[in-house]
């Protein structure tokens, strides 16, 4: 366990607390998961952003079998409970997350045509690995940071390609136990699917089976090459959560807005950025945060920002999108934890 950790669970406030029903979780699962439990542990480092306060109990888990154990008993006896993973999607309230943190590092991973990888595995690394097997069709991946887990739910994707054509099956708990369900069960759409729909029931990505394509892998790493390049020469350096608010796909809008590039407007979708840009929003800053002077859709940790700051910054983007372009701004970045007044 890394020195940020805080004390062994046994002895710790949120056993104790009954706001926090962990002793049944505890009760359920085996001795590893038992004494690996955590209190307290600070977030913000675990994140992208670098914003976030406490999880009340944290678990980290190292592999399918520990992220099913985990999940299982925690929706069996009703804990409430959130799956970390790169934390690069993530704005994390400064109280913190209440109940259980699964922080997910299972990382197995069998490649082929179909490739079967776990959902705490690294996109990043999954892209390379591939192409040194000479398994192409993630190449547009190559600079999305975070878990194949977090690239599920929020079926990610660049470059007008995503992951949701690649997805065979994949492995979830639900309702307390395993199953292995087909690419419709997750209701794919647009940086979307049934995990990030509000109300949605607790459910936990535990490993995916992917379609992947023989290439040569020079191609593979031309086409990833040249996909970095591009994104080298655009997206900011500081900490940031990636692009804030998703574009807006509307052919209504893209007809009616003065100054947009033809292939947008070819494309009937509106970058968040052109609409942020367009009223003055490049550089606005609130505490610690900022809407970076490169990008009008990315809003950077400037130093010292809180989670607080970083929400200022962005409703103030959506009130002036909105205010000019009768335009509504929906968050592609996922506000997680207590964010309750
Ligand atoms: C610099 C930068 C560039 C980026 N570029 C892109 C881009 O080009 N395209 C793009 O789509 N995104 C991009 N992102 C956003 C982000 O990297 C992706 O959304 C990524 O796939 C999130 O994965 P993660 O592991 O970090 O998820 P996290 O941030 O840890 O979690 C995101 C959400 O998914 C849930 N989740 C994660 N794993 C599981 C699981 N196993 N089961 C159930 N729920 C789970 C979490 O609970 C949370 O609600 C970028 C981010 C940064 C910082």
């Amino acid at each position: 366990m890394e020195d940020h950790l805080g004390a062994p669970a046994v002895e710790c406030e949120a056993y104790r607390n009954p706001g926090v029903p962990v002793g049944p979780w505890l009760d359920g699962v085996g001795p590893v998961l038992r004494e690996r439990m955590r209190t307290g542990v600070r977030l913000a480092g675990l994140t992208t952003l670098r914003v976030g306060g406490p999880a009340d109990a944290f678990i980290e888990v190292r592999s399918e079998a520990e992220l099913v154990e985990a999940s299982s008993v925690a929706q069996q006896v009703g804990l409430q409970h959130f799956i970390l993973a790169g934390g690069s999607n993530l704005c994390i309230s400064d109280r913190g997350i209440r109940g259980l943190v699964i922080y997910n590092r299972a990382r197995e991973c069998s490649l082929g045509e179909t490739t079967s990888v776990a959902s705490g595995h690294g996109t990043i690394p999954l892209v390379l690995k591939a192409a040194e097997a000479g398994l192409g069709g993630l190449e547009f991946a190559i600079g999305i940071p975070g878990s194949v887990g977090g690239a599920l739910v929020s079926n990610a994707g660049a470059y007008r390609r995503w992951f949701s054509p690649y997805v065979r099956s994949v492995r979830v708990v639900t309702d307390g136990s395993l199953r292995t369900v087909g690419p419709d069960w997750m209701e794919f759409a647009y940086r979307n699917s049934r995990l990030r729909r509000p109300g949605a029931e607790p459910a936990c990505l535990i490993g995916a089976d992917l379609h992947l394509s023989p290439r040569p892998r020079a191609e593979i790493l031309a086409e990833a090459c040249e996909y970095q390049h591009n994104r080298i020469h655009r997206q900011p350096w500081e900490p940031s959560a990636g692009s804030f608010f998703k574009n807006v796909e509307s052919r209504e809008i893209a007809d009616r807005l003065d100054g947009l590039p033809e292939r947008f407007r070819t494309a009937g979708v509106v970058p968040a950025g052109f609409l942020s840009d367009a009223c003055g929003c490049r550089g606005l800053r609130h505490g610690g945060a900022q809407i970076s002077p490169r990008h009008g859709n990315f809003i950077v940790n400037a130093g010292d920002a809180t989670a607080g700051d970083v929400r200022a910054v962005a409703e103030e983007i959506k009130r002036r999108v909105l205010d000019r372009f009768g335009v509504q701004l929906e968050e592609e970045v996922i506000y997680a934890g207590d964010w309750s007044d």
